[in-house]
């Protein structure tokens, strides 16, 4: 276990262990010199006796509230782009046709692999794109608290129109404050009414400009790869209103999109860095994991050795399997991500116990 007892506790402190124990009665805990103590006991006492606990009970929301960048740090960065839509409406088809657009031929004999993000490239220009479709995986993340996504590509079928899942996405995206841009698909279709679409649209306040709004349209074809590229320089046209910056000189921070357990390597799991620059031998906390980058590689199964603001990259050596949504932190200390890392895992069997059973404090502290 990685909790700390009375003992130990005592003697990194410089004082008596009957001290502590005398301190701990005062808490209601009746406690001798092996009884195991959490880490925010741990902290609550040694801040009694005048410490500072560095390291201990690091919330996601602090490691996240790092110091403010100096706006001089910070550079554009590339959007990151989720595409939703109704079931059969064409987001894979999209999401495949601008990533084959983009792949130059011969690069890496044109194999691509899938990692849950990748990134293309317009006129000098980087977008990335999150490659789980749907709007599950997008709630799934919000609900983790992590905020991955820039703007929304819309995909509703010319042929189809609004349906109940394309309902869902806007209403997603509009909760999340996240920009839409609308890309009607299939209009190569003879049956193809890209107006209706319009019209149905306008219920959620989804205008076009044509017609006196705000909203981007776009009629695409990804089967016969119509105006692909005029839907990426919307999404550029986009993103640069929404004036979006990081700074990439500092240690990572950014969200895992896909983990997975691979037989040869080990625990895997792509992470989209949003600030600062991650690097091959960096030490992190992922959720209730940790690990050191031992490598990285991007979607087109390139070693990477620096990821910075934006860019996803399959990332290998975490100590278990993080979970899509949990925030990625790099940090500089070994020990803080081990700590840190411990002490969530803790807590999670904590809650978890609790769950089950209404066990006693003490019942709690012989389990563990
Ligand atoms: P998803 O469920 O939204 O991911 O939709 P898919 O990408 O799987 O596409 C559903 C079906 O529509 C497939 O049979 C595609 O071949 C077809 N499809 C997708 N895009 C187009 C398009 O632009 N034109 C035509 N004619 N068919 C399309
Ligand atoms: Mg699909």
């Amino acid at each position: 276990s990685e909790s700390i007892t009375v003992g130990e506790l005592a003697k990194r402190m410089g004082i008596k262990a009957t001290d502590l124990i005398r301190a701990l009665m005062k808490l209601g805990v009746m406690a001798t010199i092996n009884h195991p103590l959490d880490f925010d006991t741990a902290t609550l006492l040694a801040t009694d006796f005048g410490y500072e606990i560095e390291n201990v009970a690091l919330d996601v929301d602090e490691l996240l509230e790092a110091e403010p960048d100096a706006p001089e740090a910070m550079q554009k960065r590339p959007p990151v782009v989720t595409i939703m839509g109704h079931v059969d409406h064409g987001k894979t088809s999209l999401l495949d046709a601008i990533r084959q657009a983009n792949v130059i031929a011969g690069e890496a004999g044109g194999i691509t692999q899938h990692i849950g993000a990748y990134d293309v490239e317009l006129k000098g220009q980087k977008i990335t794109f999150l490659d789980t479709p749907g709007h599950e995986a997008f709630t799934a993340m919000r609900a983790r608290g992590a905020k991955v996504t820039d703007i929304v590509i819309l995909v509703v079928a010319a042929d189809d129109g609004v349906m109940p899942q394309t309902r869902e996405a806007v209403n997603h995206s509009k909760a999340a404050g996240v920009p839409i841009i609308v890309a009607i698909n299939k209009i190569d279709k003879p049956e193809a009414n890209p107006s209706k679409v319009k019209q149905e649209l306008m219920e959620f306040g989804l205008v076009s400009e044509e017609w006196g709004g705000e909203t981007i349209f776009v009629e695409v074809s990804a089967k016969k790869r119509i105006n692909l590229e005029s839907l990426l320089e919307m999404v550029l046209l986009q993103a640069d209103v929404l004036e979006l910056k990081a700074n990439p000189d500092k240690t990572a921070r950014g969200t895992v999109v896909e983990a997975k357990l691979d037989k040869g390597r080990g625990p895997v799991a792509t992470v989209l860095v949003q600030e600062g620059t991650l690097r091959a031998g960096d030490y992190f906390v992922a959720g209730i994991h940790f690990g050191r980058v031992r490598a990285m590689q991007n979607d087109r199964g390139e070693k990477v050795n620096a990821a910075g603001p934006a860019m996803p990259v399959e990332v290998i050596g975490f100590n278990g399997v993080p979970d899509a949504g949990d925030i990625f932190v790099a940090m500089t200390d070994e020990k803080q991500a081990k700590e840190i890392a411990n002490h969530r895992q803790m807590k999670l069997r904590e809650s978890e116990l609790a769950k089950h059973s209404k066990l006693s404090l003490e019942q709690l502290y012989e389990k563990i």
